[in-house]
């Protein structure tokens, strides 16, 4: 049967799971625990989970970035949804990255964390891994590679799945087709928090033209050159770029706008061609340009020659750019009102999306984010985190839980052997995050 694509929920995501509403659920047979294939581009398959009531009889299916992105389905693509029949999975050969060393049976814990999950050789599948700050790798999640599989095609891991690590690197195992690169910790919409309406507003004036130029051509209304995302430091404006470019398999691109104007005199010109160039050679393609209050300030307050020509450049690359929608400027600044205002009119920035700082509930799905690959206590109540966190940002947030894991890593540090290169599984495998880990943090 055929469902809508959505995104899940931000604490949901990461698990391999199908949230598919309840009427269609019943149409197909499916109980919760089943298995599915996702048809699009792709074959994927998912575990199937209960779906948000909201969603009740709209032909849904959610599903997280990871799942899409091996599907080949984007958010509102309608996706052939089957039973499968998944055998479980006697053993699984799993591929760590080359830089994560771990000394004893890691075995149990990743049996753990995949516990459920159908697994196809080749898959890169992100496990959390004790405390994100012991690994050298960004993001909380590292990303194994699915070395062999015993039956062969599309497993189940279950309790008893005998899990090995094999000797080579996860850089050495073929990856899987469609399967998300280990290299780039994509960054995908349920990475963001609390930023629903604004992802909503950017999936429209980005995606949508990016995706569908033919509605716009059909409509005959002008997709949108430029974005002008303001608000805050630290809000997640960056990340939003990052994740409409990921979804839509977008060439990403930045420009630091301070960056750019300390270059030498005459060669900000050249480099913001270059990048323009590069966009374009690379289409569908996405230009992010951080701090752009620094490039194009208003005329006359501080702009002098070299600002004036950067401008006037900036300026007539947006005018250049092919009118079908391929390459998209993102700019971003917390100050809207300093912007020279010949970039807000039509067919440049003509569009602005405010990212405010967050509120209690966009707080909850902000730490939600965060700790998702970490291993909280029990006694950890978010709820009341986001209560007492008024006026923190998404970076804030993001830096209280690595403080707290960094905590947690501190009481154990008297039992790690930091001298060794390698880490001990049994250690990893206790490790965990207290309150007190959090309260410290708080404080700190
Ligand atoms: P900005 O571009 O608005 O200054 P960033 O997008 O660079 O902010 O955010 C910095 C970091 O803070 C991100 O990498 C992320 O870890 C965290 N962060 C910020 N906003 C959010 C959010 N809304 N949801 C989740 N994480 C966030």
């Amino acid at each position: 049967m055929k469902l809508s694509v959505k995104p899940l929920k931000q604490k949901d995501a990461g698990r391999g799971l199908a949230a598919i509403d309840r009427a269609a659920m019943d149409e197909m047979d499916l109980e919760n625990g089943d298995y599915i294939v996702l048809e699009g581009k792709n074959r994927a398959v998912a575990r199937v989970w209960p779906g948000y009531p909201e969603d009740d009889g709209n032909g849904i299916v959610r599903i997280d970035g990871q799942l899409r992105q091996e599907a080949g389905v984007g958010i509102d693509d309608s996706v052939t949804v089957e039973k499968a029949d998944v055998k479980p999975a006697s053993s699984v050969t799993v591929a760590l990255p080359q830089n994560l060393r771990v000394r004893g049976n890691v075995g149990p814990m990743i049996r753990n964390n995949l516990s459920g999950q159908a697994v196809t050789q080749g898959q890169t599948v992100p496990v959390s891994f004790g405390l994100g700050p012991l690994s050298s790798m960004s993001g909380q999640k590292i990303p194994l590679r699915i070395a062999e599989t015993a039956p062969s095609g599309t497993v189940v891991i279950t309790d008893s799945t005998e899990i090995q690590v094999s000797e080579k690197p996860a850089e050495q195992i073929r990856e899987g087709e469609g399967a998300a690169s280990p290299e780039s910790p994509d960054v995908t919409y349920e990475d963001i928090g609390g930023l629903d309406d604004e992802l909503e507003q950017v999936r429209e004036m980005i995606e949508l033209p990016m995706r569908h130029p033919e509605l716009f051509q059909q409509l005959g209304i002008e997709p949108p050159k430029g974005v002008l995302l303001h608000g805050p430091p630290g809000t997640g404006k960056t990340l939003m770029a990052k994740a409409v470019a990921n979804e839509i398999d977008a060439y990403f691109t930045t420009i630091s706008g301070p960056e750019i104007m300390s270059k030498y005199y005459g060669e900000s010109e050249e480099q913001l061609r270059e990048v323009f160039e590069e966009a374009e050679e690379n289409a569908p393609a996405i230009v992010f340009i951080d701090e752009i209050d620094s490039i194009a300030p208003k005329r006359g307050e501080t702009q002098g020659d070299v600002e004036r020509r950067v401008v006037a450049q900036l300026l007539s690359l947006m005018d250049g750019l092919e009118e079908r929608g391929q390459v998209i400027v993102i700019g971003a600044t917390n100050r809207v009102d300093a912007i020279d205002p010949a970039l807000r009119r039509g067919g440049r920035f003509d569009r602005e999306i405010e990212i405010g700082v967050p509120d209690k509930e966009g707080r909850k799905e902000i730490l939600q984010v965060h700790t998702r690959g970490m291993p909280l206590s029990e006694a950890i109540d978010l709820d009341s985190y986001a209560e007492n966190t008024h006026g923190f940002v998404g970076a804030d947030l993001s830096s209280l839980t690595k403080e707290s894991a960094m905590n947690a890593l501190r009481r154990i540090r008297p039992e790690l052997d930091l001298e060794s290169e390698e880490i001990d599984a049994e250690v990893l495998e206790k490790l965990e995050i207290s309150d007190d880990d959090m309260k410290d943090a708080m404080k700190g």
